[in-house]
């Protein structure tokens, strides 16, 4: 690290995993028009506004807040139709939740299993706790151009590593695509581990595994309200059977979520058509969004059943920054991966913001052609 010399005492004190970590990195987006981060770019009808504004005004602040969250867990356990013996546990945001996962089950030597590229807190999270990590490449074929699980390939890791830990995103994030549910399913039978199916996109997904949460004992379904329109919330949940669950209890510390998110993701879950609706609206707009990008000759655009679209360019570093020079903010994938080569991800916006996106990439393409 350029800021610690060899003899600070920094250097002597921290774990080399911290030393060789770069911290996750936030690009400044004000005055942007925002599509790097899978947000809901809606806002909320104002009666709702207001009933949150009323219920806020009177919440005790001064007070820890429940630490069982019993109200919003009820809500969401219904909202969801989990199984019966099946239960909820709250997490500030699912990415404390993964990391709450992996202090459970990182005993010496335990390996946590993953595709690449997927999310990076997985790997992240496995370098934090001191876990083994072990991640599977996706593959693209070239008739299809997705990417693809290895189904042969991910069962050998599994059946070499015995991983305790296994996380899929379903969807995957960053390349949108749902894997075949068959798959899943196969992964979930072979691991003598706890796999994680992250559903963080599920609303704009046409499959979900909670119905399956009563077949597998071994599975776990995780979700979180970020890409559904309460990222500033920062509200997750694992769902599996209470057995796990209560086991896993004792690492959550008591107050990870406060009196404001309960509160107000309360009345959300009351109101939970509207931003079902809002991902409607966002799903319409992406399957606008992949025809008008596929229309683009220099662009290759993957297939999605998230709020976001992976799609790859000649130079994706010079169009990334040709978009912000035009006020528009998306995530450079490129240099991460080396799947991901050349490749940008765009969130759905609003119709608006998608045109001003799709007017700045043809400008862009243009101009750099
Ligand atoms: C965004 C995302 C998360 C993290 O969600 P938070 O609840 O905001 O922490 C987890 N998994 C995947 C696959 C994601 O894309």
């Amino acid at each position: 690290m350029s800021s610690i010399s060899a003899s600070s005492p920094a250097c002597a004190l921290l774990r080399q995993e911290v030393l060789d970590l770069h911290a996750y990195h936030v690009p400044d987006s004000s005055g942007y028009i925002k599509l790097d981060a899978m947000e809901n770019p809606y806002l909320l009808p104002p009666a709702l506004r207001g009933e949150i504004a009323e219920a806020v005004a009177s919440a005790a602040i001064n007070r820890y807040p429940d630490p069982g969250a019993a109200s919003l867990k009820e809500k969401i356990r219904s909202l969801t139709g989990l199984p019966q013996g099946m239960d909820v546990l709250l997490g500030n945001g699912s990415d404390e939740l993964i990391q709450l996962l992996a202090m459970a089950v990182n005993k010496p030597g335990a390996t946590l299993l993953s595709v690449e590229p997927s999310f990076v807190m997985y790997r992240m999270i496995a370098t934090f706790t001191g876990m083994r990590y072990t991640g599977v490449p996706l593959v693209t074929n070239s008739g299809t151009e997705i990417f693809s699980l290895d189904l042969p390939v991910t069962l050998a890791a599994i059946k070499r590593d015995q991983p305790a830990l296994v996380f899929l995103a379903y969807p995957n994030n960053p390349t949108g695509n749902l894997f075949p549910a068959d798959a899943v399913a196969q992964i979930i039978e072979a691991s003598p581990g706890l796999v994680v199916v992250d559903e963080a996109y599920y609303a704009f997904a046409s499959n979900s595994f909670i119905p399956q949460l009563a077949r597998y004992p071994n599975l776990l379904v995780m979700r979180t309200f970020s890409k559904l329109g309460m990222a500033g919330l920062r509200l997750g949940f694992l769902a599996g059977s209470t057995a796990w669950l209560e086991q896993l209890e004792k690492l959550r510390l008591p107050y990870n979520v406060g009196v404001l998110p309960q509160l107000v993701a309360g009345k959300l879950l009351e109101h939970h058509e509207v931003l079902l609706r809002q991902a409607e609206q966002i799903k319409l707009d992406r399957t606008k969004l992949y025809s008008q990008l596929g229309e683009i000759a220099a662009v290759r655009v993957y297939p999605s059943e998230a709020n976001f679209l992976l799609f790859r360019v000649a130079n994706a570093t010079a169009v990334f920054e040709g978009l912000k020079q035009r006020g528009v903010l998306i995530k450079n994938l490129s240099g991460g991966h080396p799947m991901l080569n050349d490749c940008l991800r765009v969130t759905v916006g609003m119709h608006a913001e998608n045109e001003k996106f799709m007017a700045a990439l043809r400008e862009t393409i243009t101009q750099l052609a």
